[in-house]
């Protein structure tokens, strides 16, 4: 059954955790299935092009289905290259997402580097806010999120209540692992970031991201050094 636009955040918020108890044991095709049907049109997939395994798996269940991505403007050359190569190969509809301002405006307005001196207020102006603009038409998005890649994610449902935003959030690959994702890269010859093949375990902006340690966890490279660990999309 699909959900009309008429549903209440409260209506929503409980089929998103009703779902989620559901779903907790279920593949992550069973559960971009049930995404997909709940929502038609109104789903889609968010990826930071780091690799292009849940819009491939949304994709089987969904030819066509949107992946939205967004271009801060302080994306590594690498990340461009796999959103233009995902979008020239995969049976998805990508949708490029932009901040209000460019890079020079926001220089201009904030002075330059104010991913240095004012992280959050940098990802507020690049990343949540046209996140949320760009999510205005839908009623459930997807993420990539994993349990097993840091411990601020090791509670995220496969299914939950994106309380900011007020709408349902699916996170079909959350109980998987690294070796599951390189496995189902592998089978299927997933596009991924060539970054990963040199030293990065986690990509994000340019000035905010460095390759990680041995024994680091994957995020460990992003805001490395600052106390920053999200950048507001999933906090
Ligand atoms: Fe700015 Fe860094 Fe956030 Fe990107 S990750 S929006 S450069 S603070």
């Amino acid at each position: 059954m699909t959900v009309t636009q008429d549903a209440t955040a409260a209506d929503l918020k409980a089929l998103a955790e009703q779902a989620g108890r559901d779903l907790e044991d279920a593949s992550a095709l069973e559960i971009l299935r049930w995404a997909v049907d709940t929502f038609g049109d109104r789903f889609c997939v968010t990826s930071s092009m780091e690799d292009a395994v849940v819009a491939h798996l949304a994709s089987r269940v969904r030819p066509g289905v949107d992946v939205v991505f967004l271009d801060t403007g302080y994306h590594f050359e690498e990340t461009i290259g796999t959103r233009d190569a995902v979008d020239a190969v995969m049976d998805v509809n990508v949708i490029t997402l932009t901040p209000l301002q460019t890079v020079a405006e926001q220089d201009a307005e904030h002075g330059p580097k104010l991913h240095d001196r004012d992280p959050d207020l940098c990802c507020a102006l690049r990343k949540v806010k046209p996140l949320e603009d760009g999510l205005t038409a839908y009623g459930a998005w997807a993420t990539g999120l994993r349990r097993d890649e840091s411990p601020t994610r090791a509670n995220t449902p496969v299914v939950g209540w994106d309380e900011k935003r007020q709408k349902v959030k699916v996170s079909p690959i959350a109980r998987w692992t690294q070796d599951d994702v390189d496995a189902y890269v592998t089978e299927h010859g997933v596009l991924t970031n060539p970054l990963l093949m040199d030293g990065y375990a986690s990509v994000g902006c340019a000035p905010c991201t460095r390759r990680v340690l041995e024994g680091e966890d994957a995020r460990a490279g992003r805001w490395a050094g600052r106390a920053k660990t999200e950048c507001g999309l999933h906090g």
